[in-house]
């Protein structure tokens, strides 16, 4: 592994907003971290890790040394009656990470197919959806401290996992490189198709007691048929989180907007940002450079891979309609460097 200088990354963030990282370091093996760590250390330039680049928003410049978790390896730890354990790098593909572990037969991860991105990044953000949260099935995580290169290891408890959130984008903020995640999997366990659009979509092909191959083929054409591949049309998934309200500010908010969608949480309700984003008319402003999807209000496209200060302004631009309309403020997923 050698350390580059000054490199493009717009093939690298799934956005797709031009950008050059002053340095430059792939990790493909364990060995290279210590190499780019000492590399980093003699020159006093700051460490950013990026994975698959699916939420970030990268801007023109981005100073100090950027670490591309690319390390690939898969372990069977353990295999009992009920669970298996398997350890996997930061580097692998997160879905084909997925698929792979439902062609074994396992379960657990069924709802959380096609998500793009690393196995690395997948705790960081607890990556969710279809009403599954990949935490409960992480076992642990091993990683590198950033400012000392010392080795460590959390149990899912320290990860203090939430909604789209873990202690990786809190205490832990950029002071880690993932390097494996060792998940625990249920070898038989009921797929949970309770989530509208997938129940909704197992109604309509007749799957009554789906399988969770049949579950991870349903959340494929479901997620085909709604999000813009990022290849084609360059996005990063949902650009905010969903707000979550107290019982008593849903309620207030119910007084003037009854027909605001909302759904139980266990403390609380969340109510859906791609509604608020809508009703604020963005869906239809679609001569923008930068602009919502105009079948999915919730994600943001740059169909010209403008720059990071471009979608940010969009972003801003949203923020403030829905903050003046309704009173919420909006938080933005993908984490903003440079
Ligand atoms: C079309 C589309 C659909 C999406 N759908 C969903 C969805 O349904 N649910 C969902 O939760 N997300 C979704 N996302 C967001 C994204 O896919 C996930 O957040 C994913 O986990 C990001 O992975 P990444 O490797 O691309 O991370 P990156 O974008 O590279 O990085 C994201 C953050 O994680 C950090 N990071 C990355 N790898 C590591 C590592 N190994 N160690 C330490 N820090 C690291 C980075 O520093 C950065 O802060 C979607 C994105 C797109 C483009």
């Amino acid at each position: 592994m050698s350390v580059q200088a000054n490199i493009d990354l717009q093939a690298f963030n799934t956005l797709a907003t031009p950008s050059r990282a002053q340095w430059y370091a792939p990790l493909r093996e364990a060995k290279d971290f210590a190499a780019a760590w000492q590399f980093a250390r003699q020159h006093q330039e700051p460490l950013l890790v990026l994975g698959g680049g699916s939420n970030v928003v990268l801007g023109e410049r981005l100073p100090g040394l950027v670490l591309h978790q690319l390390c690939q390896g898969r372990e069977i730890l353990l295999e009992d009656e009920s669970s298996v354990t398997v350890a996997v790098a930061g580097g692998e593909n997160w879905h084909q990470f997925v698929h792979w572990s439902i062609s074994q037969g396992w379960a657990g991860l069924e709802n959380l197919a096609l998500i793009p991105g690393s196995v690395g990044a997948a705790p960081i953000q607890n990556i969710g959806a279809y009403g599954a949260e990949v935490g409960g099935f992480i076992e642990r995580v091993l990683a590198r401290d950033l400012n000392t290169g010392e080795g460590l290891q959390l149990s899912r408890d320290e990860c203090a996992f939430g909604y789209r959130d873990s202690v990786f984008k809190r205490d832990l903020s950029d002071q880690l490189l993932i390097e494996t995640v060792v998940f625990k999997l249920p070898r038989q366990a009921e797929p949970d198709v309770s989530y509208p659009a997938l129940a909704a979509y197992c109604a309509e092909h007749g799957l009554v007691s789906p399988t969770p191959l049949d579950v991870f083929n349903a959340v494929l054409a479901i997620r085909t048929s709604k999000l813009p591949d990022p290849a084609r049309v360059p996005n990063v998934g949902s650009f905010f989180k969903n707000p979550q309200l107290t019982e008593a500010e849903l309620e207030a908010l119910l007084i003037k907007f009854p027909q605001l969608p909302h759904y139980a949480r266990a403390a609380g309700a969340s109510v859906p940002a791609a509604w608020l984003i809508e009703a604020c008319g963005f869906k239809t402003l679609q001569s923008e450079p930068v602009r919502v999807h105009g079948r999915h209000a919730l994600v943001v496209i740059n169909p010209d891979k403008q720059s990071a200060t471009t979608v940010r302004r969009f972003a801003a631009r949203i923020q403030s309609a829905v903050a003046e309309r309704f009173g919420i403020l909006l938080e933005q997923e993908p984490r903003n460097y440079g």
